[in-house]
């Protein structure tokens, strides 16, 4: 180990790694809080050479890495297993070009996700991608996990955002594929290769991303609703009525109960309480007329009685407190301890009866759970967060809520991924044939299994 470390060092000088005390917790463990583990050696690249330069020892000894991006994850796959070295994206960041005339952005895969928005914002565009933890994750660890967020509903995940990109394969070959076409059928389209792979067949380093022309209005609504099939019946009216529905974000009262109750910038705009809470959003280039749009169609649905009561953001202010309800997870998540967490995927007409089955059979075991259901309703896609207070209950947790989701035709990890920590419960959502392919793809690419070994498959 230490001849090898040697080697890194002798070619990209001693600022490249960090070992013993200079290895901050921070390394040890991603979002789940699950199994920290120290590693011996952190390394830090700067630029995608010096990632390959690294990879190409690391190949040539054996060396099992694992890469980390913002660490947000919440998987387990960027927490280091023991005998792993740490790959680290946080010195790799920054904006390498804005391209306005075919609309992208070239960026490092270890900027975080907010720069990038701004960015694109200061020069007149939008980068669509959005989620909870934006201040922090990073556009590789965005890109390796195909994160969703809150306009995938129009706008797709990050698969339908990246145009191209550059990655180095587990012996330190260099994938420089930063395509900016929309059409490009010159063979494979190599780039799905590295997007939602986790990490495990190669190292994101450069990302070419999609931008927008920033819109010129927005409008967002909170809508208190008392029945479920209203809830989808509101989503199916919006999307017809209006030209973009581009966040439509519902909340349970118990997730919404709890982040008034137990978040300190939260307040409840409602006088009475309502059994969901749905966040939607529409947007256009016309204010005055798309305002108007999108209040006729809430009025339609209030007078016909699909929306119990509805508050409608009239400043940037109102709208932050919107979404402040809905992106508290990060403080309900630090707040609660040994919690099981869930991002499942439902099909739409199956998702009352499959959350009525998950919270009866969670209910009968735990009767003190801490139990909340959140999401991307508009996508299918759902979190839930349960909790005893007792760490051994989480895998029977997990078992019961992945067996009747799997009973529903629905998947384990609409956008985290599998990780290490939802690895047991892949079968579920995935076939027997399915999952060989996976592994003769990754025996392929990495065939001495150095990177990200165990997450996933
Ligand atoms: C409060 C909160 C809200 C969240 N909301 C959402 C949401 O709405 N939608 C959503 O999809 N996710 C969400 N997440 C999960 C998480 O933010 C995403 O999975 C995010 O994409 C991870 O990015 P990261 O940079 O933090 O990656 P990390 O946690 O560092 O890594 C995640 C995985 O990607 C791999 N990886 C990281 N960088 C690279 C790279 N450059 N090359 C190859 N592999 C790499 C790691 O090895 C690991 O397997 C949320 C998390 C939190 C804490």
């Amino acid at each position: 180990m230490e001849n090898l470390l040697e080697k890194i060092v002798v070619d990209l000088g001693d600022k490249i790694a960090l070992t013993g005390d200079e290895v901050e917790d921070r390394y040890c463990v991603d979002w789940s809080r699950e199994n920290p583990c120290k590693p011996d050696v952190v390394l830090r690249p700067r630029s995608t050479s010096e990632v390959g330069i690294i990879l190409q020892h690391c190949h040539a000894a054996g060396q099992p890495l694992v890469t980390q991006g913002g660490m947000t994850g919440l998987v387990g796959g960027a927490t280091p297993r023991p005998k792993e070295w740490v790959l680290s994206m946080e010195r790799m960041k920054g904006v390498c070009e804005i391209d306005t005339d075919s609309m992208t952005m070239t960026a490092l895969a270890g900027t975080p996700l907010e720069e990038l928005q701004n960015a694109a914002s200061n020069a007149g565009f939008m980068l669509p991608l959005d989620l909870g933890a934006r201040g922090s994750c990073t556009i590789g660890g965005n890109v390796s996990t195909n994160a969703g967020g809150n306009q995938v509903i129009q706008y797709g995940m990050v698969r339908a955002l990246v145009l191209g990109l550059e990655a180095v394969m587990a012996d330190g070959t260099i994938i420089s594929s930063k395509n900016k076409l929309l059409k490009n059928n010159t063979g494979f389209d190599l780039k799905h290769l590295f997007i939602g792979s986790e990490g495990v067949l190669g190292v994101v380093t450069e990302v070419v991303l999609r931008l927008f022309p920033a819109k010129l209005s927005r409008q967002s609504a909170l809508c208190g609703i008392n029945d479920f099939s209203d809830v989808i019946k509101l989503l199916t009216q919006l999307k017809r009525r209006l030209q973009v529905v581009s966040s439509f974000e519902v909340m349970w009262d118990n997730y919404f109960r709890y982040a008034i109750e137990h978040v300190e910038y939260t307040r409840d705009p409602f006088q009475e309480k309502y059994k969901y809470y749905v966040l939607v959003e529409s947007e256009g280039n016309d204010q005055d007329q798309d305002d108007r749009a999108f209040q006729s169609a809430l009025f339609e649905e209030i007078e016909q009685g699909t929306i119990d009561d509805a508050v409608i953001a009239r400043s940037l202010k109102d709208r932050n407190d919107f979404w402040a309800i809905r992106d508290s997870v990060g403080e309900i998540l630090a707040q609660i301890k040994d919690e099981a967490n869930f991002d499942i995927g439902i099909p739409i007409n199956e998702t009352e009866s499959c959350l009525n089955q998950i919270e009866k059979a969670l209910k009968s075991k735990f009767p003190d759970l801490v139990y909340m259901v959140f999401g991307h309703l508009g996508d299918g896609n759902l979190h839930i967060i349960a909790a005893t207070g007792n760490k051994d209950d989480k895998i029977e947790i997990y078992d019961t809520v992945y067996q009747i989701t799997g009973e529903h035709h629905g998947g384990v990890a609409a956008e985290h991924g599998i990780g290490v920590l939802k690895k047991p419960w892949l079968h579920l959502s995935r076939t027997e044939q399915e999952i060989n392919l996976m592994r003769q793809l990754k025996l392929a690419l990495d065939p001495k299994n150095i990177l990200n070994p165990g997450r996933v498959i």
